[in-house]
């Protein structure tokens, strides 16, 4: 490093790129540096916190010049907030970083050459998209405070009106910390562990507006709990039940194992779709996974059906099938699909999804991939034309992607949320006789540095 850079400790850093989490990523002498709270075009003056072998970390002491692509960032709490890492970027510029960051991983990391990546799909609506909010409760001077936690910390941001949220959680949000006050309940204080509120959630089904509360707390014990719902569903019309989760652990997971229903029901109903793939009916319970952004999964997953090409003779199996949503559009199209998915109650959400929709050549197994796979489509003989995966940010297992390539599907479709472990995948799949032809990146998370895509790849 040259001396005069190390000057009372502060470099002159230039920023090239972006990290997976959004930091801004430059080099000092040949070493990559990740700067969170830069963007790629920036300078700045930075202070180096942390150094590994293949990278450091760095604080930023001054941007010393800004770069164009920079915009001021919508939301009042977008810099001490750990949630939105992209909002000082224009919104186009974050399209062709989304785009890029695929194109780059499929490139290096699966060392792929003839995958067409098309551009990212703009989201329609960027802002207030997310159906589902999270926020720890704490207190800051004498009152109850929710929001996201601070970048890399547990200490809460206050946010009264979340950029991303949808309209309806941040009520919830709001109204249940009146009511904390108005109660007089207590907060959970991480550090010692006493106190009765740890979290608000609140979930909307963007398609019926039908919406849920579920207030976490640390004891079952909740004296007035009933005044809580009641108050919450007269000052949020939406809401069609108020629950209580129990969280006893002193633990980061938020949810604990017991939830009952304080006052109306259980879950909620929506319609999911668009015009392109039609609509379907899911029923969610409060702990089972739903995308937290139905527009653009519609978006996503009508592309995934159109790379499945199904005719009505074909078989279908959807591995990670979480509460059946793939997997109930692909029995539409064709003669049966399968699902599997290791959640227990979000298979049971499945089948009473397929119920719901009078679909009744759709079947549900309960597992973990790897090991249900493997057996099943063996003692089944099942032969599928199509095989789609929708794993977790750590991609498929290889026992998973081997018994994929045993059934000798046509054509795999891959939806990924993570696009260094898609290309991963993707390259384990080519060795194994299936070739990417194309991508399509769909932005689900605007302002974040989330990255959602779908790929269709072909027997050879
Ligand atoms: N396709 C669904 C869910 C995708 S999320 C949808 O669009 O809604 C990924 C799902 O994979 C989750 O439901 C998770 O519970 C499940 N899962 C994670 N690891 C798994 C594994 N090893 N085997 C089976 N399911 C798994």
């Amino acid at each position: 490093m040259a001396q005069a850079q190390r000057k009372s400790n502060l470099v002159s850093i230039e920023i090239t790129g972006l990290n997976h989490d959004g930091e801004g990523v430059g080099r000092i002498d040949g070493l990559a540096v990740f700067v969170p709270g830069t963007i790629p075009g920036d300078q700045a003056r930075v202070r180096v916190v942390e150094t590994k072998r293949s990278y450091a970390r760095a604080q930023v002491a001054e941007i010393t010049k800004l770069s164009a692509d920079r915009v001021k960032p919508p939301c009042a709490v977008a810099e001490p907030c750990g949630g939105c890492s992209l909002q000082a970027m224009a919104y186009e510029q974050q399209l062709t970083w989304k785009t890029r960051a695929v194109q780059d991983a499929i490139t290096r990391i699966g060392g792929l050459k003839d995958v067409v990546v098309k551009p990212c799909l703009a989201a329609k609506h960027p802002v207030h998209y997310r159906n589902k909010v999270q926020f720890p409760v704490a207190m800051q001077g004498g009152v109850p405070v929710a929001g996201c936690y601070a970048r890399g910390s547990h200490q809460v941001v206050p946010t009264e009106d979340c950029l991303i949220q949808h309209e309806t959680n941040n009520r919830i949000v709001l109204e249940s910390l009146r009511l904390i006050k108005e109660l007089d309940l207590t907060v959970y204080d991480e550090r010692r562990g006493g106190g009765l509120v740890r979290h608000i959630m609140g979930r909307v089904a963007p398609g019926t507006g039908e919406a849920m509360a579920v207030i976490v707390t640390s004891i079952k014990r909740f004296t007035r709990g009933g005044e809580f719902a009641s108050g919450l569903m007269q000052a949020v019309p939406r809401l069609v039940g108020v629950l209580q989760n129990i969280n006893p652990e002193r633990t980061n997971i938020i949810l604990g194992p017991v939830t009952r229903v304080i006052t109306g029901r259980g879950y909620i109903d929506d319609l999911f779709g668009n015009k392109r793939m039609g609509m379907l009916r899911f029923r969610i319970s409060p702990l089972s996974f739903y995308q937290v952004n139905a527009e653009q999964a519609a978006e996503l997953y009508a592309q995934s059906l159109e790379y499945a090409d199904l005719t009505p003779a074909a078989t279908a199996v959807d591995i990670y099938s979480g509460i059946g949503t793939i997997t109930l559009f692909l029995a539409r199209r064709c003669h049966q699909a399968f699902g599997i998915e290791e959640v227990a109650p979000a298979v049971a959400d499945a089948k009473q999804n397929a119920r719901l929709n009078g679909l009744d050549n759709v079947r549900f197994i309960t597992g973990r991939a790897e090991r249900v796979l493997p057996r099943f489509t063996q003692e089944a003989g099942i032969r599928p034309e199509v095989v789609v995966l929708d794993p977790p940010r750590k991609g498929c297992e290889e026992s998973v992607l081997a018994a994929v390539v045993r059934m000798r599907p046509v054509r795999v479709v891959y939806v990924s949320c993570y696009p260094a472990t898609l290309a991963r995948d993707l390259a384990i799949l080519q060795r194994s006789g299936y070739r990417a032809l194309e991508t399509q990146p769909v932005d689900m998370f605007p302002h974040t540095s989330h990255v959602e895509s779908s790929t269709l790849l072909v027997r050879e």
